[in-house]
């Protein structure tokens, strides 16, 4: 815990912990050496960790990368952090994020972007986003392990551009409560680690049921990190011919097949699938991400939580609301919010929001399919590309940061488990990363096949 804490502070250059909290590291790394001394070794025992903002800390600021959240101290402790805690982490800090978890590149953050810690020359590279801070963190060993959210690839994107492992776990197998909400039926806390079994021993430790989460499942959590025998022999490993997209750079596309060659020598049986409805993932996500987060975010109202703008003589409940959400909210929120109160206005609720909604549920029946004809994991490119540059997608052309999720977003929708793996390096020695997609509940055999691959 020392050593990570003179590393956190001797890596300030890379904006990857927004709020250190050194006392209570060093107070729960006391902790864990009794526990440890009194024969009691939980999963996690005097391992430290980073916590992306985006979790509610007792005591501790939890501001979401967003300037609305100033000065909130949460009076309750996540489910993930206090499971965390409870088997024996020991937390150094809050992780830098894209605010609300909106972004690709972690330049939407109040802090300020968060650096990679990979670059070419003196090019600065985004680490990706949204949980772009957590990703630094973990690559550049500030900390063994940290934790992210993913929404849309928020956990598989940074973790492929960093070279480090995440999985994004089936939707209701970690608990959602004390984590701020974003696209409620989206969202998905998951570990972002340096190896495949450190997932599995972190996810472990985060998952379980909830009462607090209706949408958690009562499903026991299986010993991931038993379940990593190396064996995938005679697994169906699908690969989908509408990931291989129009302008796909060739490393990616070697990078694929690399990766399909690899698991192939391990066993797997290969085969080539189809999910049709592929190419409508992107623009209903975009539909159904706003419009969740339009209404999650109606509650930053200057009232209940962090910051109020300063009012004029005169102003009533409106201007309030109206100067504190202005100011409170950063463009790409602010974005997100007009574009989900749109789609849900009732004269375009048929036209977007229900649309987007029927796509889905064939995006998920594309999925079921594939897996009922026997296939085990889906294999496909994490990213379109390596990390980009910092600076490099500007504010006017928000599509073009979308694209960056074209490969992840599917995976929220069908509420499937993914993960990402680092599996090769680009032609400027920048980390590429693969992602495996699994049947739902089956995050064990998941990691497995990611394991063979790492
Ligand atoms: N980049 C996607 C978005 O901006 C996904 C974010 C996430 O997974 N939290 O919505």
């Amino acid at each position: 815990t020392e050593a990570c804490l003179k590393a956190v502070d001797a890596a300030d250059t890379l904006n990857a912990f927004v709020h250190k909290t050194p006392e209570i590291a060093l107070q729960q790394a006391k902790a864990a050496d009794a526990r440890l001394a009194a024969g009691d070794a939980p999963a996690m025992c005097g391992l430290p960790v980073g916590i992306k903002d985006l979790f509610c800390t007792k005591g501790v600021a939890s501001q979401a990368a967003s300037r609305i959240l100033e000065g909130f101290k949460p009076e309750y402790e996540s489910t993930v952090t206090s499971k965390l805690f409870d088997a024996g982490s020991v937390m150094l800090g809050k992780l830098n994020m894209d605010e609300f978890a909106m972004g690709s590149s972690n330049e939407t953050s109040v802090y300020g972007n968060a650096v990679n810690p990979w670059k070419v020359d003196d090019r600065q590279l985004t680490p990706g986003g949204s949980s772009g801070g957590s990703a630094s963190a973990v690559a550049a060993d500030l900390c063994l392990a940290a934790t992210g959210t993913d929404t849309g690839g928020s956990i598989r994107q940074p973790c492929a551009f960093t070279g480090t492992v995440g999985i994004k776990p089936t939707y209701g197998r970690v608990s959602r409560w004390g984590i701020v909400a974003f696209a409620s039926s989206l969202d998905q806390a998951g570990p972002m680690t340096k190896t495949v079994r450190d997932s599995a021993i972190m996810l472990g430790a985060m998952a379980g049921h909830d009462p607090k989460d209706s949408t958690s499942a009562d499903l026991a959590v299986p010993d991931f990190e038993a379940m990593l025998t190396g064996d995938i022999r005679g697994k169906k490993i699908g690969i989908p011919k509408e990931y291989r997209l129009d302008g796909t750079p060739d490393e990616i596309v070697k990078l694929w097949d690399d990766g399909t060659a690899m698991l192939k020598d391990a066993g797997a049986q290969i085969v080539d699938i189809s999910l049709p409805h592929t190419k409508y993932a992107l623009p209903a996500y975009y539909v159904i991400a706003p419009a969740e987060a339009s209404s999650n975010l109606a509650r930053y109202d200057g009232v209940r939580y962090g910051r109020r703008a300063k009012l004029a003589a005169g102003d009533g409940i409106t201007e309030m609301y109206e100067k504190t959400r202005a100011e409170g909210f950063g463009h790409e929120v602010q974005r997100r919010v007009m574009v989900g109160t749109y789609v849900l206005s009732a004269g375009f609720y048929d036209a977007y929001y229900n649309r987007a909604r029927r796509v889905r549920a064939l995006i998920k029946r594309d999925f079921d399919l594939a897996f009922e004809a026997g296939v085990d994991a889906i294999l496909t490119p994490a990213t379109p590309s390596a990390a980009f540059g910092l600076g490099e997608m500007s504010d006017e052309d928000p599509v073009k940061m979308y694209l960056n999720d074209v490969f992840t977003v599917t995976v929220n929708l069908a509420g499937l488990p993914g993960v990402s793996v680092p599996t090769g390096l680009d032609a400027q020695g920048l980390p590429l990363g693969l992602q495996l997609i699994g049947r739902p509940w089956e995050e064990g055999d998941l990691l497995n096949t990611a394991y063979a691959l790492e």
